[in-house]
């Protein structure tokens, strides 16, 4: 899929005057994407998009998908406070959760899916055992659906073995729930139209059984997250139609015979936002040892997913997109880690100091995953509203916000004693 830009080189130079690096969102294709995941999920009565909040916790950018009809999924005390703030209707799916996550959570009405069978008692001490709960499944092995980003299920920390699942329910039932969700992740960023559906006959089975030996009421299946994006241009995008109408045979031939309706829930975060978001830097210096670098104001601090996974995020030369693609750069940050690099000899045209360089499908687990590295701060964030202007949703940090949480304050030299 060809990429482009979300910014004009005038733009960006205008934006820049005020602080640079800086990250761009397109309101308007957030919106066009988020209804197209709506639309095609309609043929289930209770569907609901759950938005993936660690993938963007910026409350501007969440309340555009929240508007639309989403509710939010968290996993900390931050992002259920965001999620609250809009109030938005909360999935708490979690790990290796703190007691007063849970008490906060179960404050706030959010639907609490539990990852452990020991977060039952865990739960009923310190928040109560409310009547609605979910339940997140890890099908071990292997799950076959091509390259992702989470490797095997059988490896993964997360959900509840198959015997797990079955005693869970069976506690949950005698504890007085009346309404029971199924919830699995078991592979992350797929490009295939199968992982939904193939997820979802399992989940299906799944349900089938649990109602039928227990007598539970399997309120929703809860797909997650996991659909991914083509990061690279000659990557074919998964058809999100497809994908619901593969659910959509899997749940007539499995749930529609047992008598079953559940609502559909997703907790997407990357299929939602991480096409619609890019980081925008300026070149600052060219390097030419044994091969040549091209050295950007962002660095892995504000976009880890290179230095992390080696992934790929396509990057456009702003003025120069019509030029061919015929010098061979390493483009990095100022990171004091040889890791710190958007990309390894890649094609580009001859870039110059000054240029303005757009990272690609940045938009989710892009500045979320930031961090302080070297002493960097987060940069400046921009939506672009859907009547052209660009909205400042969060400003730069400055070194004070930095300083602010050290006992010794380097710019005043004052001591807090806490
Ligand atoms: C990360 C995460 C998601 C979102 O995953 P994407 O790959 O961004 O769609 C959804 N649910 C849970 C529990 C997660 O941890």
């Amino acid at each position: 899929m060809k990429k482009s830009s979300i910014i004009t080189l005038e733009q960006a130079k205008k934006l820049a005057e005020y602080s640079s690096p800086f990250y761009v969102y397109d309101e308007e294709a957030i919106i066009k994407n988020a209804k197209q995941v709506f639309d095609a999920f309609s043929w289930n009565k209770g569907f609901r998009e759950y938005f993936a909040v660690k993938a963007n916790p910026i409350p501007d950018i969440v309340k555009v998908l929240v508007d639309l009809g989403c509710g939010c999924d968290c996993s900390s005390d931050t992002e259920l406070t965001i999620a609250s703030c809009l109030d938005a209707p909360i999935m708490f799916s979690s790990n290796v959760t703190p007691a007063h996550e849970y008490v906060h959570a179960k404050k706030l009405g959010a639907i609490i899916n539990l990852d452990d069978i020991s977060h039952i008692s865990f739960l009923k001490d310190c928040a109560g055992i409310p009547e609605t709960i979910c339940c997140r499944y890890n099908s071990g092995g292997n799950f076959e659906v091509g390259p992702n980003c989470m490797g095997t299920p059988g490896e993964a920390k997360y959900g509840m073995t198959r015997e797990q699942i079955f005693k869970a329910f069976r506690i949950l039932k005698a504890e007085g729930v009346k309404n029971f969700g199924l919830h699995a992740f078991l592979a992350s960023n797929t490009l295939t139209n199968d992982y939904y559906p193939k997820l979802a006959k399992e989940l299906f089975t799944l349900a089938v059984e649990l109602k039928e030996q227990l007598d539970v009421n399997i309120a929703f299946v809860n797909l997650s997250g996991g659909i991914g994006v083509p990061y690279l241009p000659d990557e074919e995008p998964n058809d999100i139609y497809v994908i619901s109408q593969g659910v959509r045979e899997q749940y007539e031939s499995i749930l529609t015979p047992a008598g079953m309706e559940p609502a559909i829930y997703t907790e997407l975060g990357r299929y939602m936002l991480a096409p619609y978001g890019q980081l925008v830097t300026k070149v600052l210096h060219l390097k030419h040892i044994y091969r040549d670098y091209v050295g950007c104001d962002a660095c892995a601090a504000n976009l880890m997913r290179p230095a992390m996974y080696g992934a790929y995020h396509h990057i456009i030369v702003l003025g120069k997109e019509n030029i061919e693609p015929n010098h061979i750069y390493d483009v990095t940050g100022s990171l004091c880690e040889n890791n710190d690099k958007f990309a390894i000899n890649r094609h580009l045209p001859e870039i110059e100091i000054g240029d303005f360089l757009v990272i690609c499908d940045a938009g989710a687990h892009g500045s979320s995953m930031g961090y302080h590295y070297n002493g960097k701060l987060h940069c400046a964030e921009y939506l672009k509203c859907a009547d052209g202007t660009f909205r400042l949703i969060k400003r730069p940090e400055i070194p004070a916000d930095y300083f602010s949480t050290f006992r010794i304050n380097p710019e005043t030299g004052e001591e807090y004693n806490w």
